[in-house]
Protein backbone atom coordinates (compact mmCIF):
# COMPACT_ATOMS: atom_id res chain seq x y z
CA UNK A 1 0.00 0.00 0.00
CA UNK A 2 1.29 3.61 -1.02
CA UNK A 3 1.94 5.81 2.08
CA UNK A 4 -0.87 8.05 1.27
CA UNK A 5 -3.49 5.18 0.79
CA UNK A 6 -2.13 3.95 4.16
CA UNK A 7 -2.48 6.92 5.80
CA UNK A 8 -6.28 7.66 4.74
CA UNK A 9 -6.86 4.01 5.50
CA UNK A 10 -5.89 5.29 9.33
CA UNK A 11 -7.74 8.45 9.61
CA UNK A 12 -10.66 7.14 8.22
CA UNK A 13 -11.14 3.84 9.73
CA UNK A 14 -13.50 5.23 12.60
CA UNK A 15 -16.36 5.72 10.43
CA UNK A 16 -17.78 3.72 7.44
CA UNK A 17 -20.66 5.36 5.46
CA UNK A 18 -20.94 7.51 7.62
CA UNK A 19 -21.15 4.78 10.62
CA UNK A 20 -19.23 4.27 13.64
CA UNK A 21 -17.10 0.97 13.76
CA UNK A 22 -18.74 0.13 17.57
CA UNK A 23 -21.95 0.07 15.54
CA UNK A 24 -21.12 -2.33 13.00
CA UNK A 25 -19.16 -4.21 15.07
CA UNK A 26 -22.77 -4.41 17.23
CA UNK A 27 -24.76 -5.05 14.23
CA UNK A 28 -22.91 -7.61 12.90
CA UNK A 29 -20.63 -8.92 15.79
CA UNK A 30 -18.12 -10.75 13.06
CA UNK A 31 -16.73 -7.44 11.94
CA UNK A 32 -14.98 -7.68 15.56
CA UNK A 33 -12.88 -10.96 14.61
CA UNK A 34 -12.58 -9.80 11.27
CA UNK A 35 -10.99 -6.82 11.99
CA UNK A 36 -8.54 -8.84 14.11
CA UNK A 37 -7.84 -10.71 11.09
CA UNK A 38 -9.05 -14.18 12.77
CA UNK A 39 -10.61 -17.03 10.45
CA UNK A 40 -14.33 -16.41 10.31
CA UNK A 41 -17.11 -18.46 8.76
CA UNK A 42 -20.48 -16.51 7.60
CA UNK A 43 -23.50 -18.44 6.93
CA UNK A 44 -25.80 -16.47 4.30
CA UNK A 45 -29.35 -16.00 6.12
CA UNK A 46 -30.97 -14.55 3.25
CA UNK A 47 -31.51 -18.12 0.75
CA UNK A 48 -34.53 -18.05 -1.22
CA UNK A 49 -35.55 -21.69 -3.08
CA UNK A 50 -32.63 -21.69 -5.76
CA UNK A 51 -35.80 -21.60 -8.74
CA UNK A 52 -36.85 -18.19 -7.47
CA UNK A 53 -33.54 -16.97 -6.67
CA UNK A 54 -32.09 -17.99 -10.41
CA UNK A 55 -35.13 -16.33 -12.11
CA UNK A 56 -34.51 -12.77 -10.37
CA UNK A 57 -31.13 -12.49 -11.95
CA UNK A 58 -32.79 -13.26 -15.33
CA UNK A 59 -29.55 -15.33 -16.44
CA UNK A 60 -30.58 -18.48 -18.34
CA UNK A 61 -29.22 -21.63 -18.67
CA UNK A 62 -29.65 -20.97 -22.47
CA UNK A 63 -26.70 -18.58 -22.03
CA UNK A 64 -24.72 -21.06 -20.23
CA UNK A 65 -25.31 -23.31 -23.10
CA UNK A 66 -24.66 -20.65 -25.72
CA UNK A 67 -21.11 -19.69 -24.04
CA UNK A 68 -20.11 -23.61 -24.06
CA UNK A 69 -20.90 -23.90 -27.71
CA UNK A 70 -18.88 -20.63 -28.34
CA UNK A 71 -16.02 -23.02 -26.84
CA UNK A 72 -16.56 -25.63 -28.75
CA UNK A 73 -16.68 -23.87 -32.20
CA UNK A 74 -13.06 -22.09 -31.03
CA UNK A 75 -11.53 -25.78 -30.31
CA UNK A 76 -9.97 -26.40 -33.59
CA UNK A 77 -8.12 -22.99 -33.16
CA UNK A 78 -7.20 -24.36 -29.71
CA UNK A 79 -5.73 -27.07 -31.49
CA UNK A 80 -3.82 -25.57 -33.73
CA UNK A 81 -2.38 -22.56 -31.84
CA UNK A 82 -2.10 -24.77 -28.16
CA UNK A 83 -0.90 -27.76 -29.11
CA UNK A 84 -1.68 -29.21 -25.59
CA UNK A 85 -5.37 -28.93 -26.15
CA UNK A 86 -5.22 -31.99 -28.60
CA UNK A 87 -5.55 -34.53 -26.02
CA UNK A 88 -8.83 -32.74 -25.23
CA UNK A 89 -10.07 -32.12 -28.24
CA UNK A 90 -9.47 -28.46 -28.32
CA UNK A 91 -11.50 -28.10 -24.49
CA UNK A 92 -10.37 -26.25 -21.49
CA UNK A 93 -10.29 -28.97 -19.12
CA UNK A 94 -9.29 -29.82 -15.74
CA UNK A 95 -10.18 -33.07 -13.67
CA UNK A 96 -11.36 -33.54 -10.21
CA UNK A 97 -9.47 -36.02 -7.53
CA UNK A 98 -9.57 -37.87 -4.48
CA UNK A 99 -7.29 -36.44 -2.04
CA UNK A 100 -7.36 -39.62 0.33
CA UNK A 101 -4.00 -39.45 2.21
CA UNK A 102 -4.53 -35.31 2.57
CA UNK A 103 -7.86 -36.19 3.97
CA UNK A 104 -6.61 -38.22 6.50
CA UNK A 105 -3.36 -35.87 7.20
CA UNK A 106 -6.13 -33.06 8.19
CA UNK A 107 -7.31 -35.72 10.72
CA UNK A 108 -4.26 -34.91 12.85
CA UNK A 109 -5.24 -31.50 13.06
CA UNK A 110 -8.20 -29.00 13.50
CA UNK A 111 -9.40 -28.80 10.69
CA UNK A 112 -10.50 -32.70 9.87
CA UNK A 113 -13.45 -33.22 7.19
CA UNK A 114 -16.38 -33.72 9.77
CA UNK A 115 -18.21 -36.52 7.17
CA UNK A 116 -17.92 -37.18 3.30
CA UNK A 117 -15.16 -37.59 0.70
CA UNK A 118 -13.04 -34.71 -0.07
CA UNK A 119 -12.28 -34.22 -3.32
CA UNK A 120 -10.05 -31.51 -5.96
CA UNK A 121 -11.29 -29.75 -9.01
CA UNK A 122 -7.79 -29.29 -10.61
CA UNK A 123 -7.88 -25.87 -12.32
CA UNK A 124 -4.36 -25.51 -11.28
CA UNK A 125 -3.52 -27.53 -14.26
CA UNK A 126 -6.50 -26.26 -16.68
CA UNK A 127 -4.24 -25.97 -20.21
CA UNK A 128 -2.85 -22.08 -21.41
CA UNK A 129 -2.43 -20.77 -18.62
CA UNK A 130 -2.69 -23.14 -15.39
CA UNK A 131 -5.45 -21.35 -13.36
CA UNK A 132 -9.25 -20.65 -13.38
CA UNK A 133 -8.90 -17.48 -15.00
CA UNK A 134 -8.34 -19.52 -18.36
CA UNK A 135 -12.36 -20.37 -17.95
CA UNK A 136 -13.67 -16.72 -17.96
CA UNK A 137 -11.17 -14.38 -19.30
CA UNK A 138 -10.39 -16.82 -22.22
CA UNK A 139 -14.02 -17.41 -23.47
CA UNK A 140 -14.49 -13.12 -23.30
CA UNK A 141 -11.40 -12.69 -25.61
CA UNK A 142 -12.99 -15.16 -28.00
CA UNK A 143 -16.21 -13.92 -27.67
CA UNK A 144 -15.24 -10.46 -28.86
CA UNK A 145 -12.56 -11.93 -31.43
CA UNK A 146 -15.90 -13.74 -33.03
CA UNK A 147 -17.54 -10.98 -33.11
CA UNK A 148 -15.16 -8.60 -34.54
CA UNK A 149 -14.37 -11.80 -37.44
CA UNK A 150 -18.14 -11.76 -37.75
CA UNK A 151 -18.72 -7.58 -38.68
CA UNK A 152 -15.88 -7.53 -41.32
CA UNK A 153 -17.11 -10.33 -42.61
CA UNK A 154 -13.60 -12.56 -42.01
CA UNK A 155 -15.51 -15.04 -40.51
CA UNK A 156 -18.62 -16.69 -42.64
CA UNK A 157 -20.74 -19.02 -41.76
CA UNK A 158 -19.53 -22.77 -41.41
CA UNK A 159 -16.32 -22.38 -41.32
CA UNK A 160 -14.02 -24.41 -39.24
CA UNK A 161 -12.49 -21.60 -36.29
CA UNK A 162 -9.32 -23.14 -36.98
CA UNK A 163 -9.03 -19.97 -39.43
CA UNK A 164 -8.34 -18.10 -36.11
CA UNK A 165 -4.62 -19.58 -36.23
CA UNK A 166 -4.01 -18.45 -39.75
CA UNK A 167 -1.77 -15.25 -40.31
CA UNK A 168 -4.99 -13.28 -42.57
CA UNK A 169 -6.86 -13.01 -38.97
CA UNK A 170 -4.05 -12.49 -36.68
CA UNK A 171 -3.25 -9.29 -39.41
CA UNK A 172 -6.55 -8.30 -38.95
CA UNK A 173 -6.65 -8.20 -35.10
CA UNK A 174 -3.68 -6.63 -34.62
CA UNK A 175 -5.15 -3.46 -35.45
CA UNK A 176 -7.02 -4.02 -32.13
CA UNK A 177 -6.16 -3.77 -28.56
CA UNK A 178 -8.00 -5.79 -25.43
CA UNK A 179 -7.24 -4.64 -21.85
CA UNK A 180 -7.53 -5.72 -18.59
CA UNK A 181 -6.71 -5.07 -14.93
CA UNK A 182 -5.20 -8.08 -12.79
CA UNK A 183 -3.61 -9.00 -9.89
CA UNK A 184 -1.89 -11.51 -12.31
CA UNK A 185 -3.57 -14.68 -12.94
CA UNK A 186 -6.03 -13.22 -15.11
CA UNK A 187 -3.46 -10.76 -16.99
CA UNK A 188 -2.42 -14.05 -17.96
CA UNK A 189 -4.67 -15.82 -19.48
CA UNK A 190 -5.95 -12.64 -21.07
CA UNK A 191 -1.84 -11.66 -22.26
CA UNK A 192 -1.62 -15.16 -23.65
CA UNK A 193 -4.62 -15.80 -25.36
CA UNK A 194 -4.89 -12.04 -26.77
CA UNK A 195 -1.32 -12.38 -28.13
CA UNK A 196 -1.83 -15.74 -29.87
CA UNK A 197 -5.24 -14.02 -31.73
CA UNK A 198 -2.88 -11.24 -33.13
CA UNK A 199 -4.38 -8.89 -30.68
CA UNK A 200 -2.08 -6.34 -28.95
CA UNK A 201 -2.49 -6.84 -24.87
CA UNK A 202 -2.01 -4.55 -22.45
CA UNK A 203 -2.70 -5.71 -19.03
CA UNK A 204 -2.40 -3.50 -15.84
CA UNK A 205 -1.06 -5.04 -12.92
CA UNK A 206 -1.47 -4.09 -9.62
CA UNK A 207 1.21 -4.13 -6.47
CA UNK A 208 0.23 -8.26 -5.92
CA UNK A 209 1.41 -9.87 -8.82
CA UNK A 210 3.80 -11.63 -8.87
CA UNK A 211 7.20 -11.07 -10.77
CA UNK A 212 7.06 -14.19 -12.63
CA UNK A 213 3.93 -13.28 -14.39
CA UNK A 214 4.74 -9.95 -15.36
CA UNK A 215 7.91 -11.26 -16.61
CA UNK A 216 6.25 -14.25 -18.82
CA UNK A 217 3.69 -11.52 -20.20
CA UNK A 218 6.53 -9.41 -21.49
CA UNK A 219 7.98 -12.47 -22.88
CA UNK A 220 4.83 -12.99 -24.92
CA UNK A 221 4.58 -9.04 -26.30
CA UNK A 222 2.18 -8.11 -24.02
CA UNK A 223 2.68 -4.82 -22.20
CA UNK A 224 2.93 -4.38 -19.11
CA UNK A 225 1.79 -1.87 -16.89
CA UNK A 226 2.73 -1.68 -13.32
CA UNK A 227 0.96 0.40 -10.16
CA UNK A 228 2.17 0.52 -6.48
CA UNK A 229 -1.49 -0.12 -5.48
CA UNK A 230 -4.23 -2.74 -5.51
CA UNK A 231 -6.36 -4.47 -7.68
CA UNK A 232 -9.29 -1.98 -7.57
CA UNK A 233 -7.13 1.08 -9.16
CA UNK A 234 -5.59 -1.23 -11.53
CA UNK A 235 -8.61 -1.99 -12.66
CA UNK A 236 -9.78 1.77 -13.02
CA UNK A 237 -6.35 2.81 -14.49
CA UNK A 238 -7.43 -0.21 -17.23
CA UNK A 239 -10.73 1.45 -17.66
CA UNK A 240 -9.71 4.85 -18.14
CA UNK A 241 -6.71 3.97 -20.86
CA UNK A 242 -9.30 1.70 -22.56
CA UNK A 243 -11.74 4.54 -22.59
CA UNK A 244 -9.41 6.78 -24.96
CA UNK A 245 -9.25 4.33 -27.75
CA UNK A 246 -12.50 2.83 -29.41
CA UNK A 247 -10.26 -0.01 -30.57
CA UNK A 248 -9.21 -0.86 -27.03
CA UNK A 249 -11.52 -3.68 -26.05
CA UNK A 250 -11.60 -3.08 -21.66
CA UNK A 251 -12.45 -7.23 -20.22
CA UNK A 252 -14.17 -5.75 -16.64
CA UNK A 253 -12.84 -7.90 -14.34
CA UNK A 254 -15.72 -6.47 -11.80
CA UNK A 255 -19.01 -6.58 -13.98
CA UNK A 256 -18.62 -8.86 -17.06
CA UNK A 257 -21.69 -10.94 -17.77
CA UNK A 258 -19.39 -12.57 -20.61
CA UNK A 259 -16.82 -13.21 -18.04
CA UNK A 260 -19.17 -14.91 -15.68
CA UNK A 261 -20.57 -16.93 -18.29
CA UNK A 262 -17.43 -18.14 -19.73
CA UNK A 263 -16.64 -19.34 -15.67
CA UNK A 264 -20.29 -20.89 -15.35
CA UNK A 265 -19.87 -23.43 -18.46
CA UNK A 266 -17.35 -25.16 -15.57
CA UNK A 267 -20.50 -26.56 -13.96
CA UNK A 268 -21.80 -28.62 -17.39
CA UNK A 269 -18.21 -30.12 -17.44
CA UNK A 270 -18.35 -30.75 -13.48
CA UNK A 271 -21.82 -32.46 -14.06
CA UNK A 272 -20.53 -34.71 -16.92
CA UNK A 273 -17.10 -35.97 -14.96
CA UNK A 274 -19.47 -36.62 -11.82
CA UNK A 275 -22.14 -38.34 -13.68
CA UNK A 276 -18.64 -40.49 -14.92
CA UNK A 277 -18.27 -41.08 -11.19
CA UNK A 278 -21.57 -42.51 -10.86
CA UNK A 279 -22.72 -39.52 -8.42
CA UNK A 280 -25.32 -37.05 -8.66
CA UNK A 281 -26.05 -34.78 -5.72
CA UNK A 282 -29.18 -35.42 -4.24
CA UNK A 283 -30.99 -35.04 -0.99
CA UNK A 284 -29.14 -38.91 -0.64
CA UNK A 285 -25.69 -37.29 -1.19
CA UNK A 286 -25.47 -33.46 -1.05
CA UNK A 287 -22.34 -32.03 -2.88
CA UNK A 288 -20.54 -29.06 -1.69
CA UNK A 289 -18.41 -26.95 -2.91
CA UNK A 290 -15.76 -24.68 -1.75
CA UNK A 291 -14.30 -21.71 -3.77
CA UNK A 292 -11.56 -19.41 -3.61
CA UNK A 293 -12.69 -15.83 -4.03
CA UNK A 294 -11.05 -12.46 -5.18
CA UNK A 295 -13.08 -9.94 -6.61
CA UNK A 296 -15.92 -12.71 -7.15
CA UNK A 297 -16.11 -13.64 -10.99
CA UNK A 298 -14.40 -16.81 -10.88
CA UNK A 299 -16.33 -18.36 -7.98
CA UNK A 300 -19.39 -15.97 -9.03
CA UNK A 301 -19.79 -18.04 -12.37
CA UNK A 302 -18.88 -21.38 -11.14
CA UNK A 303 -21.68 -21.32 -7.85
CA UNK A 304 -24.29 -20.06 -10.31
CA UNK A 305 -24.08 -22.72 -12.81
CA UNK A 306 -23.98 -25.40 -10.10
CA UNK A 307 -26.66 -23.61 -8.83
CA UNK A 308 -28.37 -23.64 -12.09
CA UNK A 309 -27.45 -27.65 -12.84
CA UNK A 310 -27.91 -29.24 -9.20
CA UNK A 311 -30.71 -26.77 -7.55
CA UNK A 312 -31.26 -27.21 -3.36
CA UNK A 313 -28.19 -30.38 -3.27
CA UNK A 314 -25.39 -28.22 -3.99
CA UNK A 315 -23.87 -25.68 -1.45
CA UNK A 316 -21.36 -23.00 -2.61
CA UNK A 317 -19.09 -21.38 -0.20
CA UNK A 318 -16.45 -18.55 -0.95
CA UNK A 319 -12.90 -18.79 0.74
CA UNK A 320 -10.98 -15.52 1.54
CA UNK A 321 -7.67 -14.48 3.04
CA UNK A 322 -8.00 -12.94 6.16
CA UNK A 323 -6.31 -10.04 5.10
CA UNK A 324 -8.74 -9.02 1.82
CA UNK A 325 -12.36 -10.63 3.19
CA UNK A 326 -13.76 -7.91 0.72
CA UNK A 327 -16.86 -10.65 -0.41
CA UNK A 328 -17.42 -11.31 3.22
CA UNK A 329 -17.95 -8.05 4.21
CA UNK A 330 -19.82 -7.20 1.35
CA UNK A 331 -22.23 -9.87 1.05
CA UNK A 332 -22.92 -9.84 4.51
CA UNK A 333 -23.32 -5.64 4.94
CA UNK A 334 -25.63 -5.92 1.84
CA UNK A 335 -23.40 -2.79 1.36
CA UNK A 336 -21.11 -5.15 -1.55
CA UNK A 337 -18.95 -2.85 -3.74
CA UNK A 338 -19.80 0.31 -1.42
CA UNK A 339 -17.36 -1.04 1.53
CA UNK A 340 -13.92 -2.64 1.23
CA UNK A 341 -11.44 -4.23 3.18
CA UNK A 342 -9.72 -0.91 3.88
CA UNK A 343 -12.53 0.80 4.86
CA UNK A 344 -12.84 -1.51 8.05
CA UNK A 345 -8.97 -1.15 8.74
CA UNK A 346 -7.57 -4.38 7.03
CA UNK A 347 -4.43 -4.16 4.44
CA UNK A 348 -5.27 -6.05 1.73
CA UNK A 349 -1.64 -7.55 1.77
CA UNK A 350 -1.81 -11.48 1.67
CA UNK A 351 0.30 -14.11 -0.02
CA UNK A 352 -2.65 -15.43 -1.81
CA UNK A 353 -2.19 -13.05 -4.39
CA UNK A 354 -5.19 -13.94 -7.01
CA UNK A 355 -7.08 -13.11 -3.90
CA UNK A 356 -5.93 -10.02 -2.91
CA UNK A 357 -9.11 -7.71 -3.80
CA UNK A 358 -10.16 -5.26 -1.41
CA UNK A 359 -13.75 -4.29 -2.90
CA UNK A 360 -16.18 -7.22 -4.48
CA UNK A 361 -17.76 -6.86 -7.54
CA UNK A 362 -21.06 -5.19 -6.72
CA UNK A 363 -22.81 -7.09 -10.05
CA UNK A 364 -21.28 -10.82 -8.40
CA UNK A 365 -22.63 -10.07 -5.37
CA UNK A 366 -26.04 -9.78 -6.40
CA UNK A 367 -26.87 -12.31 -8.63
CA UNK A 368 -25.30 -14.40 -5.79
CA UNK A 369 -27.48 -12.37 -2.84
CA UNK A 370 -30.04 -15.05 -2.49
CA UNK A 371 -27.97 -18.04 -3.78
CA UNK A 372 -24.59 -18.80 -1.82
CA UNK A 373 -24.59 -20.78 1.10
CA UNK A 374 -21.75 -18.87 2.92
CA UNK A 375 -18.34 -17.20 3.16
CA UNK A 376 -14.97 -18.19 5.38
CA UNK A 377 -12.02 -16.52 5.06
CA UNK A 378 -8.42 -18.37 5.83
CA UNK A 379 -5.10 -17.15 7.60
CA UNK A 380 -1.67 -16.85 4.90
CA UNK A 381 -0.49 -19.14 7.63
CA UNK A 382 -3.35 -21.60 6.95
CA UNK A 383 -2.75 -21.33 3.01
CA UNK A 384 0.71 -22.47 3.31
CA UNK A 385 1.05 -25.46 5.76
CA UNK A 386 -2.14 -26.56 3.62
CA UNK A 387 0.26 -26.33 0.15
CA UNK A 388 3.27 -27.90 1.91
CA UNK A 389 0.24 -31.19 2.74
CA UNK A 390 -0.74 -30.94 -0.59
CA UNK A 391 2.87 -30.99 -2.04
CA UNK A 392 4.04 -34.10 0.29
CA UNK A 393 0.86 -36.24 0.90
CA UNK A 394 -0.57 -35.81 -2.46
CA UNK A 395 2.50 -34.66 -4.90
CA UNK A 396 0.34 -31.69 -6.02
CA UNK A 397 1.47 -28.52 -6.41
CA UNK A 398 -0.94 -25.28 -5.71
CA UNK A 399 -0.33 -21.69 -5.64
CA UNK A 400 -1.46 -20.64 -2.35
CA UNK A 401 -4.87 -18.82 -3.48
CA UNK A 402 -5.62 -22.31 -4.44
CA UNK A 403 -5.77 -23.66 -1.10
CA UNK A 404 -8.43 -21.11 0.65
CA UNK A 405 -10.98 -23.30 0.23
CA UNK A 406 -9.44 -26.70 1.93
CA UNK A 407 -10.78 -25.97 5.42
CA UNK A 408 -14.28 -25.27 4.30
CA UNK A 409 -15.54 -29.11 5.37
CA UNK A 410 -14.38 -28.21 9.20
CA UNK A 411 -16.49 -25.30 9.37
CA UNK A 412 -19.48 -27.29 8.53
CA UNK A 413 -19.09 -29.09 12.38
CA UNK A 414 -17.10 -26.15 13.54
CA UNK A 415 -19.50 -24.01 13.49
CA UNK A 416 -22.45 -25.97 15.31
CA UNK A 417 -25.58 -23.41 13.88
CA UNK A 418 -24.40 -24.39 10.37
CA UNK A 419 -24.13 -28.05 11.68
CA UNK A 420 -27.58 -28.26 13.17
CA UNK A 421 -29.11 -26.85 10.11
CA UNK A 422 -27.36 -29.29 8.35
CA UNK A 423 -28.30 -32.01 10.35
CA UNK A 424 -31.96 -30.84 9.85
CA UNK A 425 -31.57 -31.45 6.13
CA UNK A 426 -29.78 -34.34 5.50
CA UNK A 427 -29.91 -37.71 7.29
CA UNK A 428 -25.95 -38.54 8.90
CA UNK A 429 -25.81 -41.13 6.35
CA UNK A 430 -26.56 -38.74 3.39
CA UNK A 431 -23.57 -36.47 4.77
CA UNK A 432 -21.45 -39.62 4.57
CA UNK A 433 -22.21 -40.29 1.16
CA UNK A 434 -21.62 -36.51 0.60
CA UNK A 435 -19.00 -34.88 -1.46
CA UNK A 436 -16.25 -32.03 -0.67
CA UNK A 437 -14.86 -30.25 -3.67
CA UNK A 438 -12.58 -27.87 -3.01
CA UNK A 439 -11.89 -25.65 -6.08
CA UNK A 440 -7.64 -25.58 -6.88
CA UNK A 441 -7.68 -22.72 -8.94
CA UNK A 442 -4.36 -22.46 -9.76
CA UNK A 443 -0.22 -23.33 -9.61
CA UNK A 444 1.04 -25.66 -12.43
CA UNK A 445 2.58 -22.21 -13.48
CA UNK A 446 4.09 -21.22 -10.53
CA UNK A 447 8.05 -21.30 -11.40
CA UNK A 448 10.18 -24.18 -9.73
CA UNK A 449 11.92 -21.80 -6.75
CA UNK A 450 8.90 -19.89 -5.93
CA UNK A 451 7.61 -23.16 -5.27
CA UNK A 452 9.92 -24.71 -3.44
CA UNK A 453 10.08 -21.82 -1.60
CA UNK A 454 6.31 -21.91 -0.45
CA UNK A 455 6.58 -25.38 0.19
CA UNK A 456 9.13 -24.94 2.88
CA UNK A 457 7.75 -22.25 4.49
CA UNK A 458 4.07 -23.95 4.50
CA UNK A 459 6.32 -27.29 6.10
CA UNK A 460 7.62 -25.50 9.15
CA UNK A 461 3.85 -24.05 9.99
CA UNK A 462 2.97 -27.29 9.27
CA UNK A 463 4.39 -28.81 11.71
CA UNK A 464 3.51 -26.06 14.80
CA UNK A 465 -0.30 -27.11 14.09
CA UNK A 466 0.72 -30.79 14.70
C1 LIG B 1 -8.50 -14.90 -9.69
C2 LIG B 1 -8.30 -16.07 -8.87
C3 LIG B 1 -9.29 -16.51 -7.99
C4 LIG B 1 -10.58 -15.80 -7.75
O1 LIG B 1 -11.29 -15.35 -8.87
P1 LIG B 1 -12.06 -13.97 -8.81
O2 LIG B 1 -12.79 -13.91 -10.09
O3 LIG B 1 -11.05 -12.88 -8.69
O4 LIG B 1 -12.94 -14.01 -7.61
C5 LIG B 1 -9.01 -17.64 -7.25
N1 LIG B 1 -7.85 -18.31 -7.36
C6 LIG B 1 -6.88 -17.92 -8.21
C7 LIG B 1 -5.62 -18.71 -8.29
C8 LIG B 1 -7.07 -16.79 -8.99
O5 LIG B 1 -6.11 -16.39 -9.82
Amino acid sequence: MSEKTQLQAASDVNQVLGKALETWETEYPKIRSIRSYEEVFWSNQNLKPVEDAILETGITLEQIQSAEHRLKRFAPFFMEAFPETRSTQGLLESKIRRVESFQAELEKTPFAVPFGRLMLKLDSHLPISGSIKARGGIYEVLQHAEQLAVEAGLLTPGMSYAAFAEPRFKKFFSDYSVAVGSTGNLGLSIGIISAALGFKAQVHMSSDAKAWKKALLRQKGVEVFEYDSDYSVAVEQGRKEAEKDPKTYFVDDENSLNLFLGYAVAALRLKGQLDHLGYTPSEASPLFVYLPCGVGGGPGGVAFGLKMLFGEHVHCYFAEPTHSPCMLLGMMTDQHDAVSVQDFGLDNRTIADGLAVGRPSLFVGKVLRHLLDGVFSVTDEHMLSDLAMMADFESLRLEPSALAGISGPSWLKRDTAVYKALLKRYTPEALNQSIHLSWATGGSMVPEEVMEKDIEHGRKLYKKTL
